[in-house]
């Protein structure tokens, strides 16, 4: 197996580059894309990636080489240093390399890299030599030793920060850049000091020399190390954390790329940067980024000092040529990759290279808008267009926003780094974070900068405020891909995260923790207290590709709906019709009452009263329904819970007895409490999920089904009379057989003539049911023949196929048996292929007993962009979800049809 790829030039100038962009797989992003933008002509430094396979292999191995490997990699060293001309470690002109690690899926920031490889105590020498500049030479062997022992030996770095500093103190300078080049010569001995007192002989005996362990100066053993450090840092834990958050396999690897060094550090005509292709905040068709003169890559994410804007570039004095090939090669990768592209680039002395390309990240509104933009461009079709943006992403833009009624005052500003509001108690820690978040309270993360350890954190908080760092930094990249609203940069903002507070500049106000925030990362604006929420406004770049998917879909969406609040926010969702209205939701608040006074009285002219009032309120309840959703289909389902699901606990009514009698309470009230509490516990039911519900509940008291189709026959009758278009249909939960369908049908269609002719209206209701057990499934060209319509109803279906309890073994076992690869995704969530294939057996059934059948889904599957595929392949005619996944839903069945 081929293991080791260059890329680059040769000492001639010729391409000899041997992957490309489709090779993401084994040369991981950064590895593929470099290729790339050698193979069409851009300033590559050149180098070769070491593929993820061979990572995958070494871990699997318990960190062992796969056979002769290292050998590969020395020949690819060797051919490097001809073609650059240099050796590395040389004591005359010595080659520096990069060693950068590169999965198949961005993971920005989250594994290891280790630049200034080569440095020893011959080659600093040469470095001078080159550069004539020992200042930049010493400094660079210093950043070497630190980072090695940090990356590849996991020295703590405070070790060396400490040592800088006391440095400082000594020479009684403030900044790193007031070291002269002897202290920094200095530091590297002490460093080198640090190093051999802080990392084991036992655990790395090829370092001992005399007894004790040096830093190494053998080249190919500084090589080596790296590279196993950058493998191992596929599984760090803050790795493995990111691809649990963001689905990707644990099985995929890191590729390495060991690359010529360039330095952005060598004085006034040389920089570095980070930029966009196009604004990924808002899709704006511009050049984005930031660049630092005189500096190494990391100082501009970390936000050590403060960046220039990228446009600035091409205005600066030495960097002027640089800074306009730039601009070229910005379109020139538009062109070429059809997409928005990020871009890492280092100006040494003038000369532009680029060190990384990839497809750039964006927020939801920017992905949108680069979409439409690039349809009207050229660069993509709308079939593309509508491809580019996630539907899961979409949730981003129904993001709560700041009301624009509510009064605040402004505390601090920062950049709009991520859109979205968020409201919480300030948190000074990632720990904190995750604290307050699993004791169920909503906090605000505040940091000077966050960095990868503040992953977690991050996660658990509602939103992301830092002081430092401008929009490519580590908060706002993360917060970005996260969907979290973020405020990067505050630099009013002084943090103290020890104390746990930050104080703001111009006003006395001190945060504590636990203090209300509010921030908005669409406008870059803190606030000090909780500023009111609300949901935004749908732009118009969300109607056009909702628009363009319509054109290309096959599913319809529908939404699920009890009251006439979401049935119009599912219609201005673009909704065409409701496919579950769960009529037990209407029987909430007051209701109760009513409905318990039916169940616990044998008393038929109690119970007819409370049925009679019933009626009443659901008239009403579907008079707004089928009015918000005029024309458009409307299934309500018949009542479908089991009945104590309505009643008191008889727990609590135990406890309420025994405190009574304790308090020598009314006797005749204890007696009816008592009495209260038997009839109750009549109710109770080992199984109440596959006990008396559903259908079973309409056949077992004929007077609710028979009041429900009265109030939706009523109801429609009115609305008709109004010169309205209602189109209710009915439907049945939970049949098993055909004969329960078949009676109940007849109560409805009964009711339904007896109105009509009250009313004297013609009334066309149509009656399907529910598809939610496996009998149902494998009979369903009986039931069919019953049925206008099916739904199926996924969340019972799955809790019945499985044997499943859906209201328990999410917490219980699902997690265990997700750790153990027992299941693949918790099939509550995305439909298991066992459900769907009684669905799909449903479906067939059901046409071979009617023909006409409409058959949809309305279990919490329907919203769900994965289970949307598989139903778009099985051939249903509409999914069904709630309000705020409508969108989603309307994307994701496009997608699953193109
Ligand atoms: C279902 O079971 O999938 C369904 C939609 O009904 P409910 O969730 O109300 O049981
Ligand atoms: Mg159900």
């Amino acid at each position: 197996v081929k293991r080791v790829y260059a890329f680059g030039k040769d000492a001639q100038g010729n391409n000899v580059t041997e992957g490309n962009t489709t090779m993401k797989a084994t040369l991981g992003g950064k590895g593929a894309n470099l290729a790339e933008m050698a193979n069409i002509g851009l300033p590559v430094p050149p180098g070769f990636t070491i593929s993820c396979q061979t990572c995958m292999e070494y871990a699997n191995a318990g960190n062992v080489w796969p056979e002769g490997v290292l050998d590969t990699i020395h020949e690819y060293r060797l051919d490097l240093e001809n073609r650059i001309g240099k050796k590395i470690g040389d004591a005359e002109d010595p080659l520096l390399v990069s060693v950068r690690s590169g999965a198949p899926m961005s993971m920005p920031g989250m594994m290891d890299t280790v630049l200034n490889l080569g440095l020893n105590d011959e080659s600093i020498n040469g470095l001078i030599k080159q550069t004539e500049n020992p200042r930049f030479a010493w400094d660079s062997y210093r950043r070497f030793i630190q980072m090695f022992s940090n990356v590849v030996m996991g020295l703590d770095g405070d070790l060396f920060e400490n040592a800088i500093n006391a440095m400082k103190a000594v020479r009684g300078v403030k900044s790193d850049t007031d070291l002269t080049a002897e202290d920094l010569q200095e530091l590297v001995a002490e460093f080198k000091g640090i190093f051999t007192e802080n990392v084991s002989g036992e655990e790395y005996p090829a370092l001992v020399v005399d007894g004790s362990v040096q830093f190494p100066q053998d080249p190919m053993v500084q090589l080596k190390l790296a590279i196993e450090a950058v493998f191992g840092s596929w599984n760090n834990p803050r790795a493995v954390l990111y691809r649990k958050k963001n689905k990707i396999s644990d099985d995929l690897g890191t590729a390495v790329n060991v690359q010529c060094m360039v330095f952005g550090n060598k004085g006034n005509t040389s920089a570095t940067g980070v930029a966009f292709t196009r604004n990924p905040a808002n899709g704006a068709k511009e050049f984005y980024g930031d660049y630092l003169v005189n500096a190494q890559g990391e100082d501009v994410v970390a936000g050590i000092r403060n960046t220039s804007p990228i446009a600035d570039l091409k205005h600066v004095e030495g960097l002027e040529e640089a800074g306009r090939e730039l601009e070229e090669i910005f379109v020139l990768l538009e062109n070429h990759f059809h997409d928005m592209m990020d871009i890492e680039f280092t100006i040494e002395q003038g000369k532009l290279f680029m060190l990384q390309t990839r497809v750039g990240k964006r927020t939801a509104a920017a992905a949108l808008h680069i979409a439409i933009d690039m349809e009207k461009e050229g660069l993509i079709d709308k079939k593309e267009a509508v491809r580019r943006v996630a539907p899961d992403q979409l949730d981003q833009l129904l993001h709560p926003q700041f009301d624009k009624n509510a009064d605040y005052d402004v505390l601090a500003r920062g950049l709009n780094a991520s859109p979205g509001a968020a409201v919480g108690e300030a948190v000074f820690s990632s720990a904190d974070a995750v604290a307050a978040a699993e004791a169920g309270r909503k906090c605000v993360l505040v940091r000077w900068e966050t960095n990868p350890d503040d992953l977690a954190g991050m996660i658990a908080a509602e939103g992301i405020l830092t002081s430092h760092g401008g929009k490519t930094s580590h908060a706002a990249v993360i917060a970005r891909g996260m969907g979290a609203p973020c405020v990067c940069g505050v630099e009013a903002l002084k943090i103290d995260a020890e104390k746990k507070q930050a104080t703001v500049a111009g006003t006395d106000v001190v945060i504590k923790e636990g203090d209300m925030i509010s921030l908005d990362g669409t406008s870059g604006i803190v606030v000090l207290g909780a500023v009111d929420l609300v949901m935004p406004e749908l732009t118009g770049d969300l109607d056009t590709i909702l628009e363009w998917a319509d054109e290309f879909r096959k599913l319809g969406v529908r939404a699920n709906a009890d009251n006439p609040e979401d049935a119009k926010l599912s219609r201005d969702f673009g909704a065409s019709g409701i496919g579950l209205c769960r009529t037990e939701h209407m029987f909430l608040g007051e209701r109760k009452q009513i409905i318990q006074t039916f169940i616990l009285n044998d008393d038929d002219a109690v119970r007819e009263k409370a049925v009679g009032e019933l009626f009443e309120a659901q008239t009403g309840d579907f008079y707004g329904m089928f009015k918000e959703m005029d024309g458009l289909p409307v299934i309500v389902r018949l009542l479908d819970p089991p009945l104590h699901e309505f009643l008191e606990s008889p727990r609590a009514l135990d406890v309420e007895i025994a405190r009574l009698e304790a308090t020598g309470g009314d006797k005749t009230l204890i007696a009816e409490k008592r009495m209260l509490m038997e009839r109750i516990d009549g109710f109770a039911e080992q199984n109440p999920m596959l006990g008396l519900r559903g259908c079973r509940l309409g056949i077992v008291y004929p007077i609710l089904p028979e009041m429900q189709v009265r109030a939706i026959a009523t109801a429609t009758a009115k609305l008709k009379k109004e010169g309205l278009d209602p189109k209710p249909e009915i439907m049945i939960p939970l049949v098993s057989t055909v004969a329960e369908l078949e009676k109940l049908r007849a109560v409805a269609e009964k009711i339904i003539a007896e109105v009509a002719a009250e009313e004297g209206v013609e009334l066309d209701i149509e009656v399907g049911t529910m598809i939610e057990l496996p009998r149902a499934a494998v009979t369903a060209d009986e039931i069919a023949t019953q049925a206008d319509f099916f739904s199926f109803g996924t969340n019972d279906l799955t809790q019945t196929t499985f044997g499943f309890s859906r209201d328990d073994v999410e917490a219980e076992f699902v997690p265990q048996y997700l750790q153990e690869h027992l299941l693949p995704y918790n099939p509550f969530a995305t439909i298991d292929p066992g459900v769907a294939k009684l669905v799909e057996m449903g479906v067939k059934l059901g046409h071979e007993g009617n023909p006409d059948l409409v058959c949809g889904v309305c279990g919490e599957h329907g919203g769900d962009p994965d289970s949307i595929h598989t139903f778009n392949k099985i051939g249903l005619d509409y999914v069904s979800c709630s309000p705020y996944r409508v969108p989603v839903a309307r994307l994701a069945a496009a997608q699953a049809a193109l």
